[in-house]
């Protein structure tokens, strides 16, 4: 039997799921019996450790140990480098996915075909046709890239609404996304994105394990440092641990025994609910901001907003949910947890077939002209598909040949933007400069692709290119998949 599934491929964790046959959503624990499996893949002699067993060794093997690869996707110039051999981020993604495909396959005793894999409502066509690569390299066919936020709302329901205006809070181990979108007719449409790429669950790690190390050090006058790499770690997943439970009550006890066995030095102490709002006080802070900028982007009030979603493990920290209660003057939707609604989504949208989510451009798109300025000829947030088409001359007298260098990105010069490929129609007919006329037809698909056509008008000449944002040849991609073959034969 085949099987579809979802996956939130996250920075910090991923997850998989799928609807059973009562036609219920639900988690696919991987082979560890856990619901979420850390994005971490580490190369050993003889074995790939992925997920918990890559997590656990990271701090010992730091330089073969690649975590948090999806903030990488489609860099052009970005590889990771473990003992000689360079990986693109799209293999290192690849080697996450394959295993959470080998774990569902063994738990669900069915060969997965099919999967909808999830990425941030910010990505751009070229992350989103990388993490699409991703998938492929794994062995799994990629019914489609979907939205988180998306994914989040179809797994709270929210398709059922008439009309209604939602934001998404999703605070992970890594990043902070804000979406806001409109459900309109059982569509959603995504209509801002916002965020920090850089506040998420392992800074709050990070300043619990601050008072832990000051504690630590008045109580035996050992340096942390002193220590070693180990005993940070310890402290580390320590301060997770106390964070975690921290969520639930009010005070935590936290032992580490023998942080320093040489010396038999322990820490034993009580973290309180309190000391972590204050300590984290600042990165608490730090959440308003982006949701402000959302609604802005949206030309939304806080009171426009009729539903707010949680998601993200992070969102479970009691002060986060009471940030958000206060800016928008309800209690956000807790119909499903928050670590697990974008996987649960994904799972709806693939057993679905075709999906509800009205799909909308997250960067504008156009051409350089004349001195370096960006021509816009897809803006932001337009409804996919589409086509549309404009028409430019030649700047200077007998020009044959004029390029249309494609970007994508906001700024009005186009150097500032993304480039994304070129047409180039030459044998144009000597004339004077701006005389001759040459139309660009932007078409794009849901599937974010793009066709540019260039064509000179008087002479129905025409060269086009289709950009996939595709970020592999197909030999390069056909590589990957070998090598990603190769390296699953050494998971453990
Ligand atoms: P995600 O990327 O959504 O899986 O979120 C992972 C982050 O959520 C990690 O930093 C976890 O430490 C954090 N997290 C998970 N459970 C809790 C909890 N009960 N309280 C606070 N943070 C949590």
């Amino acid at each position: 039997m085949a099987c579809r599934i979802g996956i939130d491929l996250g920075t910090t964790n991923s997850a998989a799921a799928h609807v059973d046959i009562d036609g219920k959503p639900e988690i696919i624990p991987n082979c560890e019996g856990d619901n979420t499996t850390p994005s971490v893949v580490a190369f050993e002699d003889d074995a790939v450790l992925v997920g918990r067993a890559a997590l656990a060794q990271a701090a010992v093997n730091p330089q073969n140990t690649v975590m948090a690869i999806k903030r990488h996707m489609a860099e052009h110039s970005y590889a990771v480098k473990i003992r000689d051999n360079l990986y693109r981020p799209q293999e290192i993604a690849a080697l996450i996915l394959r295993r959470i495909k080998q774990d569902t396959e063994l738990v669900l005793g069915c060969e997965i075909d099919e999967a909808v894999v999830t990425v941030p409502a910010y990505f751009n066509t070229a992350q989103r046709a990388a993490t699409r690569e991703a998938g492929e390299i794994a062995g799994l066919t990629v019914r489609r890239v979907l939205d988180e936020p998306a994914a989040a709302a179809l797994a709270c329901k929210l398709d059922e609404e008439d009309r209604m205006n939602l934001l998404v809070f999703d605070l992970g181990g890594g990043t902070l996304d804000i979406s806001v979108l409109r459900v309109a007719r059982g569509r959603f449409s995504v209509l801002s994105t916002s965020g920090d790429n850089h506040l998420g669950g392992t800074d709050f790690d990070h300043q619990i394990m601050q008072i832990l190390r000051r504690r630590f050090e008045e109580h035996t006058g050992v340096g942390l440092a002193e220590a070693g790499p180990v005993a940070a770690e310890r402290l580390r997943e320590a301060a997770e641990e106390a964070k975690k439970n921290l969520s639930f009550k009010e005070k935590t006890r936290v032992s580490v025994p023998f942080i320093v066995p040489s010396k038999a030095l322990s820490l034993d102490t009580t973290l309180t609910r309190a000391e972590l709002e204050c300590e984290c006080g600042p990165l608490f802070e730090r959440t308003i901001t982006p949701i402000n900028e959302a609604l802005q982007f949206a030309k939304l009030a806080a009171a426009d907003i009729d539903a707010v979603i949680l998601s993200g493990g992070s969102t479970r920290i009691p002060k986060v949910r009471t940030i958000v209660s206060e800016i928008f003057g309800k209690e956000p939707l807790a119909r499903v947890n928050p670590d697990e609604c974008v996987a649960l989504g994904a799972a709806i949208a693939a057993a679905e077939g075709t999906t509800r989510v009205t799909f909308k451009t997250s960067r504008t798109l156009g051409i350089e002209i004349k001195g370096g300025a960006f021509s816009t000829l897809v803006p932001r947030g337009s409804t996919l598909p589409m086509a549309t088409e404009k028409s430019y001359t030649t700047s200077f007298d007998n020009q044959s040949v004029i390029s249309f260098p494609i970007y994508q990105g906001e700024s009005s010069r186009a150097a500032r933007n993304v480039l994304l490929g070129e047409v180039v129609v030459d044998g144009i007919d000597k004339a004077a400069g701006g005389s001759a006329r040459v139309s660009v037809t932007f078409a794009m698909s849901t599937e974010g692709i793009l066709e540019v056509v260039a064509k000179d008008i008087r002479t129905g000449r025409n060269v086009s290119i289709t950009l996939e944002g595709a970020i592999m040849s197909d030999t390069e991609r056909v590589a990957a998949m070998e090598r990603v073959d190769k390296l699953a034969e050494k998971f453990e």
